[in-house]
């Protein structure tokens, strides 16, 4: 006898039953709407949690926000780095530096900053001027101030299995994909964007959860025959509207880093709207990766204060 095949897909409405000739009475097959992952919620219950700890604490963590220039997206984000900082209980510390400053200048200052006991943390905002070297300037933050996780001390920990001060929106892309009660191991997991700061650390931390990793960049060739696959979608390229939902596996966890200003709206690299309706779970832009990320890095910077404690002892 050859097998009967029963089609799992609803394709009418929700509510209309799909009879199966293997069975008398109706079964109801409804496709499950997409789970929406409420990043800023997730976030707040962090933040919450740093706020109580850090209350009876004597010495705060201590955050220094360096920001060269006037660029309008760089102020936003450290804006937002400061307030959250302050409403936890942290001691910050910002500059606002004049986008011509010398390389040497801003070298003085990170040194100043590395010698500080009441700065556990630096975060020079990026990108930086042209006329500033940003390697030499990430590579002169002390490992063990380098919140964001961007030093080389950093980046090779993370890849030797040793992490220590991980980059704070891959940690939020991993703390996102584990909210949903997905097991990563074994898993199909594509990340598009292999940027140093969130692609490629991404890309190792669900390596080192036992995913089965994709990389694809602006080379690939046919991105959606890879994405169409992945049982776990990470997006982060600052292209709107790249992912569409043909482009998404029915069922995936999705996890839209990108961020694109589209007419006055904020937007993320995934159709959000269409991409839900094939989506397991999905994160909204704005209110999934970015408030998670801020979360982050203010944990990274209570670490960064354990890690000081440590060292001086
Ligand atoms: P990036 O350094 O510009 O890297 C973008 C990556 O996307 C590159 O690897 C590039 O490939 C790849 N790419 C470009 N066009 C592509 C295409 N058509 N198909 C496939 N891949 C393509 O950017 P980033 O710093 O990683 O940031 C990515 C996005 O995330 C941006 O929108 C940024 O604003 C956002 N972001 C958000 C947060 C947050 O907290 N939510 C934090 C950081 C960044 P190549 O390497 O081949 O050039």
């Amino acid at each position: 006898m050859p097998a009967k095949i029963i089609d799992g897909k609803m394709r009418g409405s929700p509510r209309s039953p799909t009879h199966c000739s293997l069975s008398s009475s109706p079964i109801y097959l409804i496709k499950m709407p997409s789970k929406i992952i409420d990043g800023k919620k997730i976030a707040d219950k962090i933040l919450n949690g740093l706020k109580s700890k850090v209350k009876n604490m004597k010495q705060k963590p201590g955050l220094a926000l360096v920001l060269v220039g006037d660029n309008p997206a760089s102020e936003i984000y450290v804006n937002f780095k400061e307030k959250t900082c302050r409403e936890v209980g942290f001691y910050c510390e910002r500059f606002n530096l004049d986008k011509n400053i010398s390389e040497m200048d801003l070298l003085n200052l990170i040194n100043n900053l590395n010698q500080k006991t009441n700065i556990h943390g630096i975060l020079v905002q990026l990108p930086l001027p042209k006329q500033i070297d940003e390697h030499l300037i990430v590579d002169s933050i002390l490992p063990h101030k380098d919140v964001d996780g961007f030093t080389p001390v950093s980046l090779g920990n993370l890849i030797s299995e040793n992490a220590i001060l991980v980059p704070a929106t891959a940690r939020a892309v991993m703390h996102l994909i584990e909210s949903t009660g997905t097991n990563i191991e074994g898993k199909s997991a594509v990340v598009v964007g292999r940027s140093n700061i969130v692609g490629k650390p991404v890309a190792m931390m669900l390596l080192e959860k036992n995913a089965t990793v994709t990389i694809c960049h602006s080379r690939t060739r046919n991105l959606a025959g890879h994405s169409r696959k992945a049982d776990i979608l990470v997006v982060a390229v600052g292209k709107p509207g790249l992912i569409t939902k043909e482009m998404v596996k029915e069922g995936a966890v999705v996890i839209d880093v990108g961020i694109n200003r589209v007419n006055g709206k904020v937007v993320g690299d995934v159709d959000f709207e269409n991409a839900k309706d094939a989506a397991g779970f999905i994160t909204p832009v704005p209110g999934g990766v970015g408030p998670m990320t801020i979360a982050m890095l203010m944990e990274n910077t209570l670490k960064a204060m354990e890690l000081a404690q440590k060292i001086l002892k």
